[in-house]
């Protein structure tokens, strides 16, 4: 109830304006998004060894390309792609999806060329419902240029074990996660049950595969099952990764990274960072008291 109160206000105008011009709101952002700019970005994954969504206007999704253009040249030109430590996570609808496939498949091609440039690459990732096909069918395009060009699969989709089957064949990066997105029924398991099961089947297409699984959750069970599947394909450390997000669990990231796995953290940023937070905060209602706590502090 409270995840789909939240996960509504998540696509608020009204709340928006209000929380993201409240100085009060400052604590929270600052401990899951790295900052506003792609300095912020570099900084914080300088620390560790990238946020506008739906954009329905042409310049608008040209300006977040050359955004995460820049982003990729900076990366690269401080040394931080080395051996793909560093690489660049996309919104498809922030460069133009819902513009139509050709603008997107465009921006997109230009960015993995970019990222290639700089010595890295990019996952596209998953949006709502009605971006995945589209999104999924520019990646199995743009992978005939850029194989390397990862995506990203949501475990509370029902069409999503089928997507493993598929990509795993393909042997390409697929980035495993449960979905931040509020689904109907008729597309997605709604109960967490289900998604964790599907998680875990899912899990196991793509850990079986010649594929390289990128395991995103927080979630103990989840990491464990990934780690005992990994003994039993005998899959190297380094043909599939954790990865968690910035600001969570960050011991637990630490300790993968002790056992020689590898980790990798998303790390957010941008000045639009406000349907991010709203959906971190869905996941997990506790951050919800610290959130209004701070509010309530300063006000
Ligand atoms: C690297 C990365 C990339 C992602 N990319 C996408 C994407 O492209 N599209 C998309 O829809 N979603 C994406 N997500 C978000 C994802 O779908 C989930 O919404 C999010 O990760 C929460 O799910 P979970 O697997 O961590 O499990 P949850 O069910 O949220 O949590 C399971 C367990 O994990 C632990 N846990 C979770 N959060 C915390 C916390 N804050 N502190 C301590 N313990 C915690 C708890 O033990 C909890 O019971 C991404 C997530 C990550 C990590």
């Amino acid at each position: 109830m409270l995840r789909r109160a939240l996960l509504a206000a998540s696509a608020s105008s009204r709340l928006r304006q209000l929380i993201t011009t409240a100085p009060q709101t400052r604590a929270i952002v600052e401990k899951y998004v790295a900052g506003e700019t792609a300095d912020d970005a570099v900084r914080v994954t300088r620390s560790l060894q990238a946020l506008g969504e739906d954009t329905k206007d042409p310049a608008q999704a040209a300006a977040v390309t050359d955004e995460y253009i820049q982003l990729a040249g900076k990366l690269g030109a401080e040394g931080l792609t080395h051996g793909g430590a560093a690489e660049v996570s996309v919104k498809p609808t922030a460069v133009g999806l819902f513009l139509g496939t050709r603008t997107a498949k465009e921006n997109i091609s230009r960015i993995c060329a970019a990222a290639r440039e700089a010595g890295t690459t990019v996952t596209l990732d998953a949006e709502e419902f009605a971006a995945i096909e589209p999104t999924l069918r520019i990646a199995a395009q743009l992978r005939a240029e850029y194989p390397e060009l990862g995506c990203v699969v949501q475990s509370c989709l029902r069409r999503s074990e089928a997507d493993c089957r598929a990509l795993a064949a393909y042997g390409v990066r697929v980035r495993l996660c449960k979905g931040a997105y509020d689904e109907p029924e008729s597309v997605a398991f709604t109960a967490r049950r289900e998604v964790d099961s599907s998680y875990a089947r899912c899990l196991r297409t793509l850990m079986n595969g010649p594929g390289y699984p990128m395991l995103a959750t927080h979630d103990p069970r989840l990491i464990q099952i990934t780690g005992a599947l990994a003994l039993l394909t005998g899959r190297a450390a380094d043909s599939f990764e954790y990865q968690m997000l910035y600001g969570i669990r960050p011991a637990e990231q630490r300790r993968l990274a002790d056992t020689g796995a590898g980790m990798r953290v998303y790390v957010p940023y941008g000045g639009d960072w406000y349907a991010y937070l709203v959906r971190r905060l869905a996941e997990r209602p506790g951050n919800l008291a610290f959130f209004l706590r701070s509010l309530g502090r300063n006000s």
